[in-house]
């Protein structure tokens, strides 16, 4: 059932023009990982390498993310699923604007209630705007829960972010961390992590 109602979410957007994103893709990147994900993480835009491939989170923030998520021992498999504000690669990597996220978002939050997950993890400052409104701030808001809907969310920072400023990659690792906590308290107590 969930397969086909994605399926149906993928087919719309693999012959999406609702923005001008769709002139310069190669792939749409829809969303990859698993369909009864718990966690549900929301990034940017697909780079270089998601659009080149289709799938979301394969480039090198995508490889950082995945040691991320190795050591909180969730995988794509089985705890996450990926998505993107928008599912297009902005040109030369830019910003999406607040159109062409407005274009796009509807997607995602049908993806999302399709999944039902447990918890949302926000990757940066524009899926941080996208969810709760120009005037949020990812260095302020980063590292408390925040409610979207019925869905508790976690803001920290991209793992892009974390490339160009290493010095921020305790803080983001002290947000997975509530994430993990979290993750115990709403869907399994027994949930192993060897840092926590
Ligand atoms: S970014 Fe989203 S709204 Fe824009 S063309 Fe691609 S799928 Fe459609």
């Amino acid at each position: 059932m969930i397969t086909e109602q994605l399926k149906k979410i993928e087919d719309e957007v693999l012959a999406c023009t609702k923005c001008s994103l769709y002139q310069g893709r190669h792939r749409v990147v829809f969303g990859s990982g698993n369909q009864h994900a718990p966690v549900f993480i929301v990034g940017e835009a697909p780079g270089f390498e998601e659009d080149k491939t289709g799938v979301a989170f394969v480039g090198k923030s995508g490889q950082l993310l995945e040691k991320i998520l190795l050591a909180c021992n969730f995988s794509r498999q089985k705890e996450v699923y990926m998505g993107n504000v928008v599912k297009c690669r902005p040109p030369q990597n830019r910003t999406p604007t607040t159109a062409e996220q407005a274009a796009c978002l509807p997607y995602l939050e049908r993806q999302i209630e399709i999944i039902q997950p447990k918890i949302i993890i926000l990757l940066g400052s524009t899926a941080l705007k996208a969810f709760f409104g120009a005037s949020s701030r990812i260095t302020r808001e980063r590292g408390h829960w925040q409610n979207w809907f019925q869905y508790p969310v976690m803001p920290t920072y991209h793992p892009s972010a974390l490339l160009r400023n290493p010095g921020l990659k305790k803080e983001a690792w002290e947000d997975f961390k509530k994430v993990i906590v979290k993750y115990r308290e709403l869907v399994d107590s027994q949930h192993y992590c060897k840092y926590i």
